[in-house]
């Protein structure tokens, strides 16, 4: 099959990344950090998690955020929502897209969401009938997908039903998380495939994280199943505070570097989202794990 001709990719930075520092980054600079991801033509942005406070302290001003967006014409933010209030915030703070997520491994789903995972499916069942009676279109994601305790060990025909499952009920898409970066490309060729025979043309996404640097090569050999929207971070920021040594999601930069490479648009300028990260990591005080920002050259000369 040949390669998508064209790829969406999801900036999550503002979620995935800004959730896993520790350093508070003012509403300020996350709202125009989003402001300079979208002139960098990113068209679809997970901008917050509606979570409670005292377990995301960095996401408490979800609805602020939301509240100073730039409206953009073509354009689509979107929330997390891991439970009904969540669900209800995104709604009253004006989201028209939410993504929600549940686990796939009970061990995960404990220490992550506190249930079981039939609980969880059941919770998101229950998410996506209000969200639709809201008018809002939600993305169901799965979560370690391609392992949680060791690669490969969350049953593939378990997530296929999930899958089949979700789709029937009429989600916008549907995204597999590699929440702990087990994936490989001969993983994903069997797994999205197999996801792909189920659900039928609702979009599948890849949401994918570097942790043992194969997150390219993941990209690769899904782009050769056609998958055309992925997951991804500026600078590759992001973790996960309940997975032991997670690093960030593959970095939206190098991602462009890729795409580009192979001659398939994506509509994002890599020098403009470069700046957005080295604004980031001068903020932070530390360098994000992402190759290409530090490569290009500056989108504008800093203001001195
Ligand atoms: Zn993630």
């Amino acid at each position: 099959m040949p390669y998508p001709a064209f790829v969406e990719l999801c900036e999550v930075g503002p979620r995935d990344g800004f959730q896993f520092e520790e350093k508070p980054i003012p509403t300020d600079l996350k709202v125009a950090i989003i402001e300079g991801l979208v002139a960098a033509g990113l068209r679809r942005i997970q901008v917050t998690s509606f979570v409670h406070p005292k377990w995301v302290p960095q996401m408490a001003d979800a609805e602020e955020v939301v509240a100073r967006l730039p409206a953009r014409e073509g354009i689509v933010y979107t929330g997390l929502a891991l439970n009904l209030r969540g669900l209800e915030r995104a709604h009253a703070a004006g989201l028209t897209h939410v993504d929600l997520s549940i686990a796939t491994n009970e061990t995960h789903s404990r220490d992550n969401a506190n249930m079981t995972v039939a609980e969880g499916v059941r919770q998101a069942e229950e998410m996506i009938r209000r969200a639709h009676a809201y008018g809002m279109q939600p993305q169901l994601g799965l979560q370690t997908v391609f392992g949680y305790a060791a690669p490969g060990d969350t049953p593939l025909p378990f997530v296929v039903d999930l899958c089949a499952r979700f789709a029937a009920l009429g989600v916008e898409s549907i995204s597999l998380a590699d929440s702990t970066g087990m994936a490989n490309p001969v993983m994903i060729r069997e797994r999205v495939t197999a996801v792909q025979e189920v659900i039928g043309d609702t979009p599948l996404v890849l949401h994918l994280h570097d942790t043992r640097g194969l997150g390219l090569a993941n990209v690769v050999a899904a782009l050769a199943c056609g998958v055309a929207r992925f997951d991804t971070s500026l600078g590759g920021m992001g973790g996960c505070p309940f997975i032991p040594g997670a690093t960030g999601n593959i970095a939206t930069e190098d991602t462009v570097y890729l795409l580009d490479a192979l001659g398939v648009p994506t509509g994002v300028d890599l020098a403009k989202v470069a700046a957005c990260t080295r604004r980031l990591e001068a903020f932070l005080g530390k360098r994000l794990p992402g190759k290409m920002h530090r490569l290009v050259a500056p989108a504008e000369a800093p203001a001195s």
